[in-house]
């Protein structure tokens, strides 16, 4: 039997428990692929190399006597290998990726062909500044307009995700109590409980003691807590605007106001920026220092285990510490300021080697440049909007966290609507992925129950945020139906079925190891 599903396809009931395996472990044309050292492929080779003309007599006693024990594959087997496993993962190429607080937007794939331009991607660091005025150019402009976006009078450019931006900030801020005198006495850092992870720890990392402030009602700072807190011995306060719930703080005019009157400093946490770039300047709100995502707002890939880039802003208080390196134009070019003898005679010190993630600097102005003012602008709009469809096409079967009024970038739910259901978020979440969805961040906040945060970005269209409503509408009916099966079993779809999550992330098993007695293992 079929039925027609919103989109007018035919589709067939949900029965995925009475499907057959299949002989290869491959589903429809996707491969099962084993890891590699696990195939047959030892001693065999892809390439013939002619044997060495002349025996590796400088290597002494050192010459390997055994086979080397290295799995071979032959040219497509290992493209094989690499494109099966790539295809076990989800990627913002292939659908929505709803993480909340990640924005994870489309990496339009100019940005990639403007990295690879030689000038850029063939430069080292250590060559002479003559050489590279072309990429110390693009830098300074880089930095121009994260300056001119937030309202902000310098930029630390080095910093290597958004938790290092943090680091640089407090360090800033450190530096910039020392040099009055007041660091002994201001040891502490306020953080609301909404807050990122990453913020406390980056607070306690620096060495200070980190204070909770507590939040309203309605999902923002609780300024009379906030303010109740601060005082002599408060270095910083550290607030994200967009907030984690996906609400702008209505109050940050007095929040900033009350940390300065203290004597401390704001940091902003800029993660959020997508919801707020091309309409609102954190120098405007009284931020003293805020790291921006590229790789969030100004859409450089997200890791996949590469590099991201939190380039922090400073407030004309924090500028004079800022860590070096940065880009000074002359009359005759640009030049790296690298020491503190120099005009660096404040700067708390370096963040990293080098200059910083020259790739994501290539990309997030090759996105900056092609759309303009008004289209960053757009971009922050687009972003809300998006969310507050899905805030409003779902609160009538899911429970909107803050039902009040309009979210910003993320469409905040608690676990409210499930009471009773047996189902949790986490099941909800795998139920997700047997539909082709990536799930959306689940159990942050923390200040929210059950939480799931979704964030669509700007880059979604219409079409695609009704099939992900659709199938979310479809699901929250089912889970209030008492389909509970669907859901404490899922996914049944993915490669690998429901996890021992504690198990894995308490003893993960990180490392093949060759089987007793064979001489396999590359060493
Ligand atoms: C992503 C994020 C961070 C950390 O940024 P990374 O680049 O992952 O280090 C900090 N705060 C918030 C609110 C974030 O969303």
């Amino acid at each position: 039997m079929s039925t027609m599903n919103t989109v007018g396809r035919p589709t067939t009931p949900h029965a995925v428990q009475t499907k057959p395996a299949t002989l290869t472990g491959g589903r429809g044309l996707l491969q099962d692929e084993a890891l590699i050292f696990e195939g047959d492929g030892w001693g065999k080779t892809g390439v013939d190399l002619p044997a060495p003309a002349t025996d590796a007599a400088d290597l002494g006693d050192l010459v390997r006597r055994d086979p080397i024990g290295l799995p071979g594959l032959s040219e497509p087997e290992a493209m094989r290998h690499y494109v099966r496993l790539s295809q076990k993962n989800h990627a913002i190429d292939l659908a929505i990726y709803p993480l909340g607080s990640c924005t994870m937007k489309h990496n339009p794939r100019l940005n990639e062909k403007m990295a690879r331009i030689p000038g850029f991607s063939d430069i080292h660091p250590l060559q002479p500044q003559s050489t590279v005025q072309g990429a110390l150019q693009l830098m300074d402009t880089v930095a121009h307009w994260l300056k001119t976006l937030t309202g902000m009078p310098a930029v630390a450019m080095s910093p290597k995700a958004g938790a290092h931006g943090e680091l640089c900030g407090l360090m800033a801020i450190r530096a910039a109590h020392e040099a009055s005198g007041e660091h002994a006495q201001r040891r502490k850092v306020l953080v609301p409980t909404s807050a990122h992870g990453t913020n406390p720890a980056t607070a306690a990392f620096v060495g200070y003691s980190v204070v909770e402030v507590a939040q309203t009602e309605d999902g923002r700072v609780d300024v009379a807590d906030l303010a109740s807190k601060l005082g002599p011995d408060v270095a910083a306060i550290m607030v994200t605007n967009p907030n984690t719930c996906g609400l702008f703080e209505r109050d940050i005019l007095e929040i900033s106001r009350l940390t300065h009157e203290a004597g401390a400093y704001f940091y902003c946490d800029g993660a959020n920026f997508n919801a707020i770039v091309g309409r609102v300047r954190p120098g405007d709100l009284g931020v003293d220092a805020m790291h921006i995502n590229l790789h969030k707002t100004f859409s450089t890939p997200h890791g996949g285990g590469g590099p991201g880039a939190g380039p922090v802003v400073l407030s004309e208080a924090l500028a004079p510490f800022a860590p070096a390196p940065w880009v000074v134009a002359n009359g005759d070019g640009f030049r790296l300021i690298e020491r503190g003898e120099d005009e660096a005679a404040q700067a708390f010190g370096r963040m990293c080697a080098f200059n910083g993630q020259m790739g994501m600097f290539v990309r997030a102005l090759s996105y900056m440049m092609s759309h303009g003012s008004d289209g960053l602008r757009q971009v922050a709009e687009d972003a809300v909007l998006n969310a507050n469809y899905i805030k409003a096409r779902l609160s009538d079967v899911m429970s909107a966290a803050f039902p009040d009024g309009p979210c910003m970038h993320e469409a905040l739910f608690d676990d409210e609507w499930l009471r009773g259901t047996e189902v949790t978020t986490l099941d909800f979440a795998k139920a997700m992925i047997d539909e082709g969805f990536h799930p959306m961040t689940m159990y942050f906040p923390l200040v929210v129950h059950g939480a799931m945060l979704i964030e669509p970005t700007e880059t979604e269209s219409k079409a695609e945020l009704d099939r992900f409503i659709e199938a979310m509408r479809a699901l929250a009916t089912a889970a209030k139906a008492g389909d509970i099966d669907r859901f404490k079993g899922a996914p049944f779809h993915a490669p690998m079925k429901r996890l021992d999550e504690t198990r894995a992330a308490r003893q993960p098993v990180l490392r093949w190891t060759a089987p007793e007695g064979s001489n396999l293992a590359a060493e």
